[in-house]
């Protein structure tokens, strides 16, 4: 795609920088401030990068669009009940033996179609006084034995702080399984550094589950972060989202899983789009989906078929 010549690898954060860019057209810039009022606006160089031209796959996830003002009667606040089961500040406790740690509300991206945008984006991270509420609970309840890290996305926190939370979680005997949640390989894979290794390895079960909707999203420096997780030693899976006009296809599913078994990350789920306010224009139906799983079990090696979950 031919855009301005930028002098740096920032990333676009404000309606005026997406327009710039040419990613978003100077006649939508008043309707894009509401939407950038009502959740924050973040795309990172890497991907800015490896956007090919206006409205593909890569840019259709991260560029504000004025479809998501129109709210419908279905949609929610908090389609996946974060909320109803919180059982202390920034701690989901939905089901026996797992729960969910909100370790920061900040992003590296802000995805356009996001299930928490309501939440995402404002408070940075856990504040000291809610992370130990957080972990006195876990560590109170034995029948938890796997803890995911989510947010926002917690590898925007620093390697230290990630180590710390590591470090305090080991000391729960009864916690066996760290699940990271994470855009960060493929969304800023400079993040992926020794450092930030070394404090996913202080667990002796890390699962680090990637983030990806598109194989065009899977750039030579995403791949090569990929590379210093797998070769680390950390498990990789993959969790990407149904998106209309993205990746709704045979041939772009294929795509992606084939691509995230090559770089030895398994597909994991493939989710359907949550009834989050200002996403109706992402939904595909449920009966489209299954088409397209049923589609892809007649195509793909059972290792690249994640399971496709609502
Ligand atoms: S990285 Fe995850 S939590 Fe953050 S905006 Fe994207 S989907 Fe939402």
């Amino acid at each position: 795609m031919s855009r301005p010549d930028r002098k740096d690898n920032r990333a676009l954060t404000r309606v005026s920088d997406f327009v710039s860019d040419g990613l978003a057209r100077p006649d939508d810039a008043h309707d894009l401030e509401q939407v950038a009022a009502g959740f924050k606006l973040r795309m990172t160089g890497a991907m800015r990068d490896a956007v090919q031209g206006a409205g593909d796959p890569v840019a259709a996830q991260f560029v504000p669009d004025a479809r998501e003002l129109v709210e419908r009667p279905e949609q929610m606040a908090d389609p996946i009940g974060d909320d109803t089961f919180r059982a202390a500040p920034g701690l989901t406790h939905r089901y026996p033996d797992r729960v969910i740690l909100h370790a920061t509300h900040t992003c590296e991206v802000y995805c356009r179609f996001c299930f928490r945008r309501e939440v995402v984006g404002e408070d940075g991270p856990l504040g000291d006084a809610d992370l130990d509420a957080a972990l006195a609970y876990i560590a109170a309840t034995p029948a938890i034995w796997e803890v995911i890290l989510t947010g926002g996305d917690p590898l925007s926190l620093s390697p230290r702080r990630i180590r710390a939370i590591m470090d305090r979680l080991s000391a729960i005997p009864h916690v066996d399984i760290v699940r990271i949640h994470t855009r960060v390989p493929v969304v800023a894979p400079e993040r992926i550094t020794q450092d930030m290794l070394a404090a996913l390895k202080a667990r002796p079960v890390t699962y680090v589950v990637v983030h990806t909707n598109h194989a065009q999203e899977m750039t030579a420096a995403a791949r090569d972060a990929l590379a210093r997780l797998a070769d680390a030693g950390i498990p990789l899976l993959s969790q990407s989202v149904l998106l209309k006009g993205i990746n709704d296809s045979v041939t772009a599913l294929e795509d992606l899983f084939r691509t995230l078994i090559r770089n030895r990350v398994t597909p994991y789920y493939l989710h359907h789009c949550d009834l989050a306010k200002g996403t109706h224009h992402f939904r595909t139906t449920i009966a489209e989906g299954q088409a397209l799983m049923a589609a892809l079990r007649g195509r793909l090696s059972g290792i690249c078929l994640p399971t496709y979950v609502i």
